[in-house]
């Protein structure tokens, strides 16, 4: 098959991907509004153009990425010339959700093509548009021995996942991710888990409250809140609470407007089961600001709930919507004592001018990735790895970690003959203790 050993083939291809992400960019939009309301603003820059600099990246960069990479050799082995080959796994399963449903749809794909493999998506049945245009696009583009997609739901996921694949990418819940993980498991596929968690948004007292709270505004109701580095809660010294919340109120209201219902610019809930779920979650007694629901429309408006019990169904799991509980501490111990209830989330945010009080969090605090003094922006730079640890993901992807992730890496040593020492053949008589002190030389 010409794309497993053919750049130039497949580079040609990503280019005709490219040409055809432009061209559909606004039905790409449409469908987007159309499944969820997504504001174009939010398509075009956290889905569209996301996809073509990717894609861009790609195409430029896939030569030099798939070059074997010539290391430096052991001087055990001398004399040698030592090599890392890439070779694609084979047939590939990308499993996508939702929330962002072209972006995680197409980002796999492109690097699962780009390594060489022959790739099989299953974009998710919550974004029915999407998943049609996504469809549309790559059948044109592709031939469907390489890439195809296969639309529908959990049957056709659980059916994909009962076959037998050389790697497996799945973007989702953490309750699916262990369904994948055991699936994958019987024919010991390598897989990569996208997943979530409760990411916490802490908050110190020498923080530029108002830029936090604008910044933890945008990062939380974009896509409203349906996003899997959204902060999740925030931790804040409890003397600033007060005040914080003010600024988080400005923010909202300058952002969505004093009805967000109105608002062109806020997202809905995917559907009303999760939108039933988000109102459910709801404490009418603790909502500080906003806390107006509209289920058949699948609106939920910002919301600012003052929240002082981890007992509760909103700090159970990860919200994954536009609800934000506002949480305090007085000394660190505390802010441990909320960190360690959860399991390792996928993103972390600290607001601080304090460096002591940032560094100490990054090494205190097992995690994804995350920010100081921002929400979401590291999944911007794609020579940061993006994946979590623990229950919020194994692996990680994006530039030149997405074409690794699809990539066997083969390492190869090129002997030379023109000298074989003797020393490591038997009969060993008389070479234990030269070859210790060589090995202790080394
Ligand atoms: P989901 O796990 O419900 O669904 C994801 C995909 O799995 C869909 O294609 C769906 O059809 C399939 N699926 C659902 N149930 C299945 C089952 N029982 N067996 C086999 N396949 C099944 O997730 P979702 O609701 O689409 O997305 C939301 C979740 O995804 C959130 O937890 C969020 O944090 C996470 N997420 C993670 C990332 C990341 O990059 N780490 C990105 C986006 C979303």
């Amino acid at each position: 098959m010409e794309y497993k050993t053919n750049i130039t083939f497949r580079k040609e291809v990503l280019t005709k991907l490219l040409n055809e992400v432009i061209l559909n960019e606004s039905e790409i939009i449409d469908a987007l509004y159309f499944d969820f309301k997504k504001p174009a603003f939010e398509a075009v820059i956290t889905e569209t153009s996301y996809v073509i600099s990717e894609l861009k990246a790609t195409i430029k960069n896939l030569k030099s990425w798939s070059k074997p990479k010539r290391v430096f050799p052991s001087l055990l082995n001398f004399p040698s010339t030592d090599y890392i080959y890439k070779e694609p796994y084979g047939k590939v399963l990308i499993i996508s959700p939702w929330n962002y449903p072209f972006q995680l749809a197409l980002c796999p794909l492109i690097s699962a093509f780009a390594a060489g493999n022959q790739v099989v998506l299953k974009p998710s049945e919550l974004t029915p548009k999407t998943s049609e245009v996504i469809a549309k696009i790559i059948a044109k583009v592709f031939h469907k021995t390489e890439v195809s997609v296969i639309e529908g739901g959990v049957e056709v996921s659980q059916k994909l996942l009962s076959e037998r694949w050389d790697y497996i990418f799945f973007t989702g819940s953490v309750a699916v991710g262990k369904i994948v993980a055991k699936a994958a498991a019987i024919n010991l596929t390598p897989t990569t888990l996208e997943l979530g968690g409760k990411s916490p948004c802490i908050i110190d007292e020498t923080a530029n409250l108002k830029l936090a709270a604008k910044r933890i505004v945008w990062g939380k109701f974009i896509n409203a809140g349906q996003t899997c580095i959204a902060p999740d809660y925030i931790l804040i010294q409890k003397n600033m609470k007060s005040h914080f919340v003010d600024y988080l109120k400005e923010e909202i209201t300058k952002a969505y407007g004093e009805n967000p219902a109105d608002s062109p610019d806020f997202a809905r809930i995917v559907n009303s089961k999760n939108c039933e779920r988000l109102i459910s979650l709801i404490d009418p007694k603790k909502v500080i600001f906003g806390g107006q629901t509209d289920l058949e429309n699948c609106y939920i408006a910002p919301t600012l709930i003052e929240e002082t019990s981890l007992e509760t169904e909103l700090m159970k799991d990860e919200i994954f919507g536009p609800i934000l509980p506002v949480l305090t501490y007085e000394k660190e111990t505390d802010i441990e004592a909320v960190i360690s209830r959860y399991e390792k989330p996928l993103a972390f945010y600290i607001f601080t001018e304090n460096k002591v009080f940032s560094k100490n969090m990054i090494q205190k605090y097992s995690f994804g990735g995350g920010c100081v003094n921002d929400t979401i922006i590291h999944i911007l730079n794609n020579r940061l790895p993006f994946g979590g640890v623990g229950h919020s993901g194994i692996g990680a992807y994006h530039g030149i970690l997405s074409f690794d992730t699809f990539s066997h890496k083969k390492s190869i040593v090129k002997k030379s003959n023109l000298l074989d020492l003797p020393i490591r053949y038997a009969p060993y008589k008389n070479k234990l203790a030269t070859i210790k002190k060589l090995l202790n030389w080394l």
